[in-house]
């Protein structure tokens, strides 16, 4: 089609589809009260309301031109089965990154022993669907899990996802505990390989960047979640200079538009450095598509369209340049 554009479908790598019900609900408040309401919220989640939810919000994913979702579950075993049938009745190539959660937290949340995290992960997987192994931070995580979960994603060839240095409390709790940074510990446990991604890493130190870099780990920024919850700058132009990949997700649903996250991290980069020139749009995209793709473990996932005769893409030369710095997901067929 003339006015039409094919470039790779944008991938979600990280998402928490419940909470986009908690948009616009504790503005004003502090990240700990936004934490609060959201634990009420997960409390009360049945695998019902998980499917009818979880569809309409991947609806809206695949309308801005998400094509796959990393989705990061921590509700339990059968809302996980929910997810998945929610993310096939949508459209969506949907990950399932089956979090691991050892303690803290909610009681929903948490497995008895790792070995019990496994099995039901083990169904899931001979259920058909695609997974990931997801401890959830290093504070919901021991040690002896962490050793656990890294060994069997590397035996069995599956992406490890985990959230790490979002919150300056996480770094310090798990210094007093282990005299490690987080990325420390998860090098140290055997969780940093290629199969790896960083969910955050907001305040990841020149040494742990240096470990990510050292193994081929990924990062995955959520800037428009990051931004609302005030955790912080991702610091963007020091992971490029290592050679760690980055990929997007949505997080807290708090925006699902891939163009605003790309937009967002730019916009990160380009005030750190002080100059326009830090990532280029070829390397914005592929931080959209292919980097979010890799981090999943996905070959293939579908294309979209963009609408170059939008009004917001009209009188445009370059549409992919003008599509990243200045377009919202509308211009998405
Ligand atoms: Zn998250």
């Amino acid at each position: 089609m003339a006015d039409g554009i094919q470039i790779p479908g944008f991938v979600n790598a990280h998402s928490h589809a419940f909470q986009r019900a908690l948009r616009g609900r504790t503005e004003g408040a502090d990240f700990w009260a936004w934490r609060d309401l959201m634990l009420d919220l997960a409390r009360g989640q049945t695998p019902g309301h998980v499917r009818t939810e979880y569809a309409a919000v991947y609806r809206e994913m695949r309308d801005a031109g998400y094509t796959a979702v990393g989705e990061f579950h921590y509700l339990g075993h059968r809302e996980a089965q929910a997810a998945l049938e929610a993310g096939a009745e949508a459209g969506v190539e949907l990950v399932l990154l089956y979090v691991a959660y050892g303690r803290g937290g909610l009681d929903r949340f948490r497995q008895a022993s790792v070995a019990d995290y496994l099995h039901q992960l083990e169904e899931l997987r001979a259920g058909g669907a695609r997974v990931g192994v997801a401890p959830h931070s290093v504070r919901a995580c021991p040690r002896d899990w962490l050793e656990e979960l890294g060994r069997y994603a590397a035996a069995e060839g599956l992406p490890l996802h985990v959230h790490a240095d979002e919150q300056p409390r996480e770094i310090e709790e798990c210094v007093a505990e282990h005299g490690l940074r987080p990325i420390e510990l998860l090098a140290e446990t055997g969780c940093l390989t290629p199969l790896t991604t960083i969910v955050h890493a907001t305040h990841a130190d020149g040494r742990e960047l240096d470990l990510l870099g050292q193994a081929c780990a990924r990062v995955c920024a959520c800037p428009t979640t990051e931004a609302n919850l005030g955790d912080g700058f991702l610091p963007v132009e020091r992971l490029l200079h290592r050679g760690i990949g980055l990929c997007i997700g949505s997080d807290s649903n708090v925006r699902i538009d891939p163009l605003e996250e790309l937009r967002e991290l730019d916009g990160i980069a380009r005030r750190q450095a002080g100059r326009r020139d830090v990532l280029t749009v070829d390397a914005l995209l592929s931080m959209g598509a292919d980097e979010g793709a890799a981090s999943l473990g996905l070959e293939t996932w579908p294309e979209i369209e963009i609408d170059v005769s939008h009004p917001q893409l009209r009188g445009v030369d370059e549409p992919l340049c003008a599509l990243v710095a200045s377009c919202t997901a509308d211009v998405v067929r």
